[in-house]
């Protein structure tokens, strides 16, 4: 993919699983290029013992509201190339260099106080959350076992990890059930799934109108978009609610027919429909509602 207008590279680790940071290394130096890495789930996570945040040119950090670490907006940018640091210091911060004296094209790019301090805060008891998200995958994991046509994201045992990410990956052949159906399915039972990322970069504006055909380059990105499904996650779900949610997965599955059947007949019908789990309202509550 890489053209003569090309010039850099954005490796993204998913789900804080490392990308080929190896691979693209190599590839970056070899055209020489720059490589960034979007670190926005990879926060805590190591790759081949090593933390991620010093790979590449660059690693960007999102602390977003949804992320491991959230400090309600912002992020952070990590670089070894203290001249980088220099003009990321900068560009963030207007291009001041002191007092009235501004060298270069800037943005507000600052964090605030208050998000700094929601930061903080959280980073005090940092090892809990990943702990409280590990209990959550593991409830998961249990809760799905023996279920063949659905596959559970695998987190790498001998690297850090911060467990955030709940993804399932449902295999329409196998199950009998498609992820959408599923997803509908899970919504009527106030469980907020999502598809993550639906329906993929290439389908969305501009890139959609600029590349009408990028889909035919990219059949691995639209197989993936079609299967993957993203559970709750974080403190405010307790085991509960897991066994709860596997219990309606579990569900879709073994009557996959009758479900897929009412869910083509009619909308009314869907709204009706129950899989005979008593869910509690507060479920709706809880569930994390992802951007
Ligand atoms: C959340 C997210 C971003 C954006 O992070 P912001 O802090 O909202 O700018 C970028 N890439 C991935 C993969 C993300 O999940």
């Amino acid at each position: 993919m890489i053209t003569p207008r090309t010039t850099g590279i954005v490796g993204v680790h998913l789900w804080g699983r490392p990308c080929d940071i190896e691979g693209l290394t190599v590839l970056a130096r070899q055209r020489g290029l720059a490589l960034l890495f979007d670190a926005s789930h990879a926060f805590g996570c190591s790759w081949k013992q090593r933390m991620i945040g010093s790979f590449g040119h660059a690693e960007v950090f999102s602390f977003h509201a949804t992320k491991c670490l959230n400090t309600c907006e912002g992020g952070a940018i990590v670089t070894n190339d203290p001249e980088l640091a220099g003009r990321c210091r900068l560009m963030k911060n207007f291009g001041f260099e002191g007092y009235d004296r501004v060298t270069r094209i800037g943005t507000n790019g600052k964090m605030n106080e208050l998000s700094a301090a929601m930061g903080l805060t959280l980073m005090e008891d940092f090892t809990g959350i990943v702990e409280g998200n590990r209990q959550t995958y593991d409830c998961y994991n249990d809760g799905l076992a023996g279920l063949p046509s659905i596959s559970l994201i695998r987190y790498d045992p001998a690297e850090a990890q911060n467990y955030h990410y709940v993804v399932l990956e449902i295999d329409e052949s196998a199950a009998g059930i498609s992820r959408d159906e599923v997803l509908t399915v899970l919504l009527c039972e106030n469980v907020l799934a999502r598809r993550y990322f639906y329906p993929g970069c290439h389908r969305m504006e501009p890139y959609k109108s600029l590349f009408p055909h990028a889909g035919l380059l990219l059949p691995v990105t639209e197989r993936v978009a079609e299967r993957v499904l993203v559970l709750p996650g974080g403190d405010a779900v307790s085991q509960e609610d897991i066994a709860l949610i596997c219990q309606v997965i579990r569900t879709c599955i073994e009557q996959a027919p009758d479900l897929r059947a009412l869910l083509a007949s009619s909308s009314e019908s869907i709204r009706k429909m129950r899989c005979d789990i008593p869910v509690p309202p507060a479920l709706a509550e809880h569930a994390y509602a992802g951007r």
